[in-house]
């Protein structure tokens, strides 16, 4: 995407931006402060050989004005293999930036925003997985990408919230133990049954706090309030959201999915509000209705904190990973690309 050159350029696109939290109502003021910040990062980025990779669910303007790449887990997965500077600040969270860092050892990874964690990364250890390959030796075990290095480390193989039903679907074990998202396998269980594959799926019991408070019964109130309303979640989302959504899929595939539906057709976008906001600067015209869940670790990168980590990145919160553990973990992302290739 082309970046913004001006504060009146910004503003222009961030007006249309309003998911119903004070934090997204940009002021031409606000875009005119951010300017200068915008400038100084995109002239430090040259200086350092850096690049900066940022996640949809992180602020608009970052992804407007100094993102290099941007989109989901698996597209940035991929970008982090061809980046070619030195330095990857990565505007995201912890576990994307060890993904980065072990498709790409030699790179400085650096992640800006002060809370680097997840509810989903954080809620297995590899400990945990060890004993569970204990209990389950029979088990192919696939981790869901937001998961941490020494996790993956004990994987066979990792999916994303786009590959997971594809790979899952062509593992030759039938017998799967799906971590750390109980949430996203009953749905990935729905949608195998649905599709008569026949697996034995065994779950954990993690899921992403954002996600998980989209309440299913409201979405009949919503439909009723709003003739025509399509219905687009996360996997992340309680099954009994995704059984009423017209579509279930990655932060990708939703964008894909709404460039080729009506445009007069009302929208409940099911996701965390970073995605609202950049279809509502992408699709001005189009009707986004409720829902502002915002992810506290993502929304911790800031404009202000990639600029610190530019000037100071012996200062930054620095990826570091055990060899033996990187290795581990790579060969558990290869399988996901190899398998996501079939
Ligand atoms: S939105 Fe959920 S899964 Fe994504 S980083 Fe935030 S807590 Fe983790």
């Amino acid at each position: 995407m082309k970046k913004i050159e001006s504060p009146a350029e910004l503003f222009e696109k961030l007006q249309s931006v309003k998911p119903g939290s004070v934090l997204c109502n940009y002021s031409m003021e606000q875009c005119e402060k951010m300017f200068p910040i915008v400038e100084e990062i995109n002239a430090l980025k040259k200086e350092r050989n850096a690049v900066i990779l940022a996640h949809s669910y992180v602020a608009p303007e970052i992804i407007l004005t100094v993102a290099d790449y941007d989109g989901d887990s698996f597209k940035l997965s991929q970008d982090a293999t061809k980046v070619k500077e030195d330095t990857i600040v990565f505007a995201a969270v912890r576990f994307m930036g060890e993904t980065a860092k072990i498709l790409n050892p030699t790179k400085n990874v650096l992640i800006p925003g002060p809370l680097t964690g997840c509810s989903l990364a954080d809620s297995i250890t590899s400990e945990e997985v060890k004993a569970l390959r204990k209990k389950f030796p029979e088990h192919s075990f696939v981790c869901y990408i937001n998961t941490t290095a020494d996790v993956k480390a004990e994987c066979d193989v990792c999916v994303t919230s786009s590959n997971v039903m594809k790979i899952v679907a062509n593992l030759e074990n039938d017998k799967i133990l799906f971590l750390p998202d109980r949430l996203m396998g009953a749905n990935l269980k729905n949608e195998l049954k649905e599709k008569n594959v026949d697996k034995e799926i065994v779950l954990t019991s993690g899921c992403c706090y954002v996600h998980e408070q989209y309440d299913p019964d409201l979405i009949q109130f919503f439909r009723k309030q709003n003739p025509g309303l399509l219905v687009v979640s996360h996997p992340e989302c309680h099954p009994g959201i995704a059984l009423q959504s017209d579509f279930v899929g990655s932060t990708g595939q939703m964008v894909e999915f709404l460039q080729k539906t009506n445009k007069e057709a009302p929208v409940l976008l099911l996701t965390e509000c970073g995605l609202n906001a950049r279809m509502q600067y992408e699709m001005p015209d189009r009707q986004f209705i409720g829902s502002c869940s915002m992810c506290k670790y993502m929304k911790s990168n800031s404009l202000e904190n990639i600029l610190e980590t530019l000037r100071h990145p012996e200062k930054a919160h620095s990826i570091e990973l055990d060899d033996c553990v990187a290795q581990k973990a790579k060969k558990c992302i290869d399988a996901m690309f190899e398998y996501a290739a079939r």
